[in-house]
């Protein structure tokens, strides 16, 4: 499986960082998010950096599935550690609450969050940067995915939903169920009726 490492100021033997992660093989990445901001740390505060994104393939944030993922993180050294600014777009793959197919809803995915160092940050801080001056931004971008897509999204405004009977998508045709609604007063009716009929 393809990996895919986001390489930034670790040092000659890596490979030079060059503002842009760019992926173009399929992935589940759990390292695209995990970013080494050491070079960040050793300048002074107002430096500011750019990571550009540009993921046109399927990408798992967890169990959350991106796809055309785009935009940048905006990286501005405070005085107290890091702050990123996220403006990225994507889009993530979602079932329809009312015919359960699966389709891209369009997300944005922003949040201004400060990273400090772990040996100064709040104990109870998720934001910190850790020993290896690396900063892990998973589980932020995957709750802003979440919290991108309404409860109920719908594949189209229009959607006609589902046959309760047989399960027919009737954006995609008719099925020969009866479709009639029984008051349900006249059901007990109707039920000794087909007693009596058998
Ligand atoms: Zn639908
Ligand atoms: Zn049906």
């Amino acid at each position: 499986m393809p990996a895919c490492f986001v390489f930034i100021g670790q040092g000659r033997e890596r490979p030079q960082f060059t503002g842009r992660v760019t992926v173009s093989t399929s992935l589940h990445n759990h390292q695209l998010f995990r970013i080494n901001v050491g070079f960040m740390l050793k300048e002074s505060a107002g430096y500011t950096r750019d990571i550009e994104f540009d993921v046109p393939v399927e990408l798992y944030v967890e169990e959350i599935a991106l796809h055309n993922l785009t935009g940048k993180l905006h990286l501005n050294r405070t005085p107290q550690g890091v702050l990123i600014q996220s403006r990225l777009r994507a889009e993530r793959t979602v079932n329809c609450s009312r015919c359960l197919d699966s389709f891209d809803y369009p997300i944005e995915i922003e949040f201004s969050e400060l990273f400090v160092p772990v040996s100064q940050a709040d104990p109870e801080s998720p934001f910190v940067i850790d020993d290896g001056d690396f900063v892990e931004l998973t589980p932020i971008v995957r709750e802003e995915s979440i919290l991108a897509v309404p409860m109920q999204a719908l594949c189209r405004d229009s959607c006609k939903g589902l046959c309760p009977e047989c399960g027919q998508n009737f954006n995609e045709g008719h099925c020969n169920c009866e479709r009639e609604t029984i008051d349900p007063r006249l059901a007990q009716l109707r039920a000794l009726l087909d007693d009596q009929s058998s």
